[in-house]
């Protein structure tokens, strides 16, 4: 396994607009449990995970993990994972403090803080608890004074109501504070979500959305951030190498529930249910035939701007992409991607209409 993804299904709260796998306002004694279960599981696959290159700690909020619990799942996982090159973990600006900061920063490299918007009025409107704590500034300022080198900001935009000087100014907001990495999802109503219920039977506004996506690319792009994949920004030689690797096929272990894994072959789901994953239930196992497999891969890859060489996905896949030339031809001729004897990249349109692009070459015949 060559990257290891570990889910904290921890928060302070459940937002609104949220779809993850997320227990609110946890006690002590789950949190133990779950950390009891995620000890002993990184003891057993450790054999698997000698050669992993990346560790992400994902959830839920994993920044809120209590100190002593954050310290001996991290003393477990650079014990099991000895060669990891980037440690990622997600954290709620809240909960950075500078205490905080000296327990995050003794393990990972890179800290993604989880802004989504800067304005009060953008964050009720999705139904983002507020907390008190740091707001982002200073735990902008924590991470840094820790000598973080590698940050990254989470934003979301096509928010109700947000205009596009709304997000401008948030993407302003977001520059001044220096990251080398940001995230830019636009809200979408995930099915049974409060969100959903909320904005249910009101059209959303694509065209908004698409503007947004496009103003993201034009100012992150001029401020030496430029788009390397769909959603994603950075500073060269700062993109998430463990969402990098996923994208290109590579194989990676979830622990926690809800977590996915992937071994080249099959992928597994784990339950989304603490008690039920506590209890061992078994994860969902998707058998994925081979011709699917290459079509997810091929399709993954090319959410990235850089899209595919031959070699490169030769080298992910033990072959090449021969198979699909119909369908690339067909998307070729949309516009959505260019074509070459040796290359597929991505045309701008492709990525703003991914979805176009997934659908033809997973369907494939
Ligand atoms: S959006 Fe983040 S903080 Fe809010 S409930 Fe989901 S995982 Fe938790």
């Amino acid at each position: 396994m060559r990257n290891l993804y570990i889910h904290v299904p921890f928060c302070a709260g459940k937002c609104d607009y949220c779809a993850f796998y997320s227990e609110p306002a946890p006690d002590a004694v789950p949190i133990r449990q779950w950390l009891d279960r995620i000890l002993f599981q990184l003891e057993e696959n450790a054999p698997r995970l000698e050669n992993a290159e990346t560790v992400y700690f994902g959830g839920g909020t994993p920044s809120l993990l209590p100190d002593d619990v954050l310290n001996r799942l991290f003393a477990a996982v650079r014990e099991a994972v000895p060669n990891a090159i980037e440690i990622s973990i997600e954290a709620n600006p809240f909960t950075v403090t500078p205490e905080k900061t000296a327990v995050l920063t003794s393990y990972a490299n890179r800290v993604t803080l989880g802004i989504q918007s800067f304005e009060p009025a953008l964050l009720e409107a999705i139904g983002r608890r507020s907390h008190s704590g740091p707001g982002p500034e200073e735990a902008v300022r924590n991470l840094r004074q820790a000598g973080l080198r590698n940050l990254g900001l989470d934003l979301m935009y096509a928010l109700p109501g947000e205009t596009p000087d709304q997000w401008r100014r948030d993407l302003e907001r977001a520059l001044e504070l220096n990251p080398e990495h940001i995230s830019a999802y636009s809200v979408t109503p995930e099915p049974g979500t409060l969100f959903a219920v909320r904005v249910e039977g009101k059209p959303e506004d694509d065209v908004l959305s698409e503007a947004m996506w496009e103003q993201a690319g034009a100012t992150l792009g001029a401020a030496g951030i430029p788009r390397y994949e769909i959603s994603n920004y950075a500073r060269p030689g700062f993109g998430s190498c463990h969402n990098s690797n996923v994208w290109r096929g590579q194989t990676y272990l979830g622990l926690g529930p809800a977590a996915c894994s992937f071994d080249g072959n099959d992928r597994w789901t784990q339950v989304s249910d603490l008690r039920a994953w506590l209890d061992g239930a078994p994860p969902d196992v998707d058998r994925i035939p081979r011709r699917a497999r290459l079509g997810e891969i091929l399709m993954m890859g090319l959410r990235t701007v850089r899209g595919w060489t031959r070699r490169e996905f030769e080298m992910a896949t033990g072959c090449g992409w021969d198979d699909f030339s119909a369908q690339l031809d067909e998307l070729a001729e949309r516009g959505l991607v260019t074509l070459t004897a040796d290359t597929i990249t991505p045309a701008e349109r492709g990525l703003a209409f991914w979805n176009d692009v997934a659908e033809t070459l997973v369907f494939a015949p």
